[in-house]
């Protein structure tokens, strides 16, 4: 029997947590944790995440601060935005939606954010912080697929995981952990030769592709965990659009211990998790935390 991992479940429970934590930050230091959100230009599929954060966030018992700049912003008008940001005392994450319009340089952007209100965990310190000893901001959807993997497997010692994606986002993140999780890590790519081999030989298989359905039941080794990252919109022959992972999952479903589905899987796990780095950033804003640690 192949377990259906429920990250819409997990979410929930954790965001349930974090609120409990949240009021008690506020009862301690008079303030609620700030997350400021910041929207360039008016990408469609962007709207719709920067609204569930908004939403997500106040429904914590946070505070959230909604900047909608216009497509033509310059790029020395948002980093003046984020320095701002930058000292405010109510401010406590600061996420800027990517994509941005070409016009504006990402890395300069994240460059410029706090790496203590980084709670995407983008910044070169986070991202350094991560790989040499682990105490930083974890990208959101990798420390997502972790919890969702350790709930099904508490046991990661040894094990052979495959992350399919090298993206700063998701797939190098995503190994870190596993390789901190102490397992045995193969990182696959664009060019890597014989995907099929190695999904077969791994015990874990992270799925960050990209591609719809890429990844086949039949290179799955049976009984192995498979979290499926990948969020696309497929049109269907009655010609309405419909969301599915990079895993073709009416196949691996059935070769599978347990996978994760889309929607409904790693998904709602990620605003949880940038719920959960806001919070954390906010308690060593305020004193009330020392540092981070994610292990
Ligand atoms: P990306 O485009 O930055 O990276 C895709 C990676 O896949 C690249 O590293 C590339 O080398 C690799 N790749 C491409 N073709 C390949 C192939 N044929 N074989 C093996 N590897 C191949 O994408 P990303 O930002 O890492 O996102 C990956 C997927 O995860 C996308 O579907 C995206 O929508 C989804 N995503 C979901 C969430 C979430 O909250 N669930 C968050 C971020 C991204």
């Amino acid at each position: 029997m192949t377990t259906i991992i429920d990250g819409k479940a997990y979410a929930e429970r954790l965001r349930k947590s974090i609120a409990g934590d949240v009021s008690r930050f506020t009862q301690i230091t008079r303030g609620k944790p700030g997350l400021a959100v910041i929207l360039v230009g008016d990408n469609p599929a962007s709207e719709i995440y920067v609204r569930n954060k908004v939403l997500q966030t106040t429904e914590a018992g946070m505070q959230s601060f909604d900047y909608r700049l216009p497509q033509h912003t310059s790029q020395s008008e948002l980093i003046s935005q984020i320095e701002q940001l930058n000292r405010r005392s109510d401010v406590h994450g600061i996420l800027v939606q990517l994509p941005l319009p070409s016009h504006i340089d990402p890395e300069a952007i994240i460059d410029t954010i706090d790496p203590v209100k980084d709670v995407d965990g983008f910044h070169v310190i986070n991202a350094g912080r991560l790989v040499t000893g682990g105490t930083a901001h974890v990208p959101c959807t990798p420390m997502g697929c972790l919890m969702l993997l350790r709930e099904h497997l508490p046991e990661l010692d040894g094990k052979k995981a495959l992350v399919i994606g090298r993206s700063n986002i998701v797939g190098k993140p995503m190994a870190t952990l596993l390789v901190q999780a102490n397992c045995t890590v193969t990182i696959a790519h664009s060019r890597t030769l014989e995907l099929a081999d190695e999904c077969s030989r791994a015990d874990i298989v992270i799925a960050a592709v990209g591609r719809p359905k890429y990844v086949q039941g039949e290179w799955i080794k049976p009984g192995a965990v498979v979290i499926d990252v990948g969020i696309n919109r497929i049109e269907e022959q009655n010609g309405r659009g419909r969301l599915v992972g990079d895993v073709d999952f009416d196949s691996a479903v059935r070769v599978a211990g347990a996978i994760t589905p889309v929607p409904g899987g790693v998904g709602p796990m990620t605003i949880a998790c940038l719920l959960q780095n806001t919070l954390n950033a906010a308690q060593i804003i305020a004193g009330t935390k020392q540092a981070l640690h994610y292990s």
